[in-house]
């Protein structure tokens, strides 16, 4: 069978727009399919700020269609510029009323959502939709198309009504972000109305975007086999799981790779030492650099712990908070955080720091470069998250020798094993694992990596094993690859 060829519909993609681990997936995943041969375009929305970032590389931007969308007052323009760095293309939707406007890709900068988002993006939905069918006057259309998340959940809904159509892949990023709207707003975006069903798109009262890719694409998938395995379950389904079991024979994980042309501390040019096993040693410098840079004291033998993310309670920084004092009651340790998000944590974070000038630091909102250089400078990165889809940073911090302490949930339970002392004679030990997400079980573990640092032998062994995993695109993309095709075979 010849490659497929996929149009990737995302609402974000780094390094053009990115709120989280969604971006750093359509930056990515794209440009290792086009590595396989595989005939990639990525469709995001023309928010102000990616076209901002575009023309600040200078990337050539062009109009490649005018498209005349339903709902939409005014024509819609598709513009074509590449992915910075690679060859991908990326289409974007230009709909200035939509998308045209300063603050974040969903909502106004200090928080909250935009109240027009089931408009925006049924209106980006609608113009994938379109693209699909092959009515934007293109030279090109997919026989795959490959949605994320919510906000374009609508694709594959509204492409089930059509006959031929491309083949649908959805993917679940994160099932707690589900675009729910009422029901006056479902009759507002003059949808068809059947899709208002218990079987289609309502739930409990409400029109849930995520539904349309979870009940209407041709397969499933989400970002690694054990959050595959947690949403069929009550626990993490959020009263989906039924749904997701019923449809278990179309669902699989897909552990999510890292971009090491990114994240690679051998080049990374964020970072003031680059170094790798065989110099090690200057990963102290960069600590001493972070440690200048946040207001630490800077002192190279004290362990020092990193944290990075969205501050939401998913996350687990409250977990953190709540084990600290008594953590730094008993053991020499320094923190260094970087979030943004909730005002009220980022309230607590800032007390913490005051109550423990020199030990404790944090800084908010959205700093790429900050993130490597927490990734470089700490020695062990912490990652309590309640519930983690994929989880990334776990992933850079076993390459940057950065030992993780993670909660045993979803992808943190496929990319970290635990330093059990077979793990460790069977030298396969990466890092530390707990079992709840409780201030007790994280300081219990925090205390066992804090003992392993102690010791040079075993920090040693736990880095370097840390640093040897791979967890590149390529193996990902072909298990994409092999989801498209059973998605195609489906839709036949
Ligand atoms: P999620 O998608 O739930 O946010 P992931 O771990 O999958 O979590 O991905 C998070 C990505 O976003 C990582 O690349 C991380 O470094 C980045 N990130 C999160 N918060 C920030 C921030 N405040 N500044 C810079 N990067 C951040």
């Amino acid at each position: 069978m010849s490659n497929p060829r996929v149009l990737f519909v995302s609402s974000e993609a780094h390094p053009l727009v990115k709120t989280g681990g969604l971006a750093d997936v359509a930056g990515a995943l794209p440009v290792a399919l086009k590595a396989l041969r595989c005939d990639v375009r990525i469709m995001i929305p023309a928010y102000k700020s990616a076209l901002a970032r575009i023309q600040s590389v200078m990337q050539d931007v062009k109009e490649i269609a005018v498209l005349d969308i339903e709902q939409a007052d005014a024509p819609v323009r598709l513009l074509e510029t590449r992915l910075p760095g690679s060859s991908v293309r990326v289409w974007l939707v230009d709909s200035p009323a939509h998308f045209d406007r300063d603050g974040g890709p969903y909502g106004p900068t200090g928080g909250g959502d935009w109240p027009d988002n089931a408009q925006r993006f049924a209106l980006f939905s609608r113009v994938a939709v379109a693209v699909a069918q092959g009515e934007a006057g293109l030279d090109w259309q997919p026989t795959v198309v490959h949605c994320n998340d919510w906000q374009s959940g609508l694709v594959p809904a509204l492409l089930s009504r059509r006959t031929p159509r491309p083949a649908t892949v959805f993917t679940i990023h994160n099932l707690s972000y589900q675009g729910l709207f009422s029901w006056e707003t479902f009759q507002s975006l003059a949808l068809p109305q059947d899709l208002w069903s218990m079987h289609g798109m309502e739930y409990f009262g409400n029109f849930s975007f995520i539904k349309g890719g979870l009940v209407y694409s041709d397969m499933l998938s989400t970002v690694s086999p054990q959050y595959a395995k947690e949403i069929t379950t009550p626990q993490f389904g959020y009263g989906l799981e039924e749904l997701l079991r019923h449809r278990g024979d179309r669902l699989v994980g897909i552990l999510n790779g890292a971009d090491y042309r990114q994240w690679n501390p051998t080049r990374d040019a964020y970072i003031p030492y680059p170094y790798n096993t065989y110099n090690f040693a200057d990963k102290q410098r960069n600590k001493t650099a972070l440690q200048a840079r946040m207001g630490l004291a800077q002192n190279a033998s004290v362990p020092l712990l990193g944290m990075i993310g969205r501050l939401v309670e998913q996350k687990g920084f409250d977990l953190l908070l709540d084990a600290l004092p008594e953590l730094l009651r008993t053991h020499d340790l320094q923190l260094a955080v970087l979030g943004s998000g909730d005002p009220a944590l980022e309230e607590r974070l800032r007390a913490a720091a005051r109550a423990h000038p020199g030990r404790v630091a944090a800084q908010f909102g959205y700093s790429e470069e900050l993130a490597h250089q927490i990734e470089a400078g700490a020695d062990i990165f912490v990652m309590p998250s309640r519930f983690e889809p994929c989880g990334l940073n776990q992933i850079y911090s076993l390459r940057y020798g950065t030992v993780p302490v993670v909660h045993r949930t979803g992808g943190l339970v496929n990319t970290v094993v635990d330093a059990t002392p077979e793990a460790l004679r069977a030298g396969v030990a990466t890092g530390f694992v707990f079992n709840e997400p409780s201030p007790a079980a994280l300081a219990s573990a925090l205390t066992r990596a804090l003992a392993s640092y102690a010791s040079p032998r075993m920090w040693k062994l736990l880095t370097f094993q840390g640093m040897q995993q791979d967890f590149s695109w390529r193996r990902s993309a072909q298990q994409y690859l092999s989801l498209y095709r059973q998605a195609i075979q489906t839709c036949a």
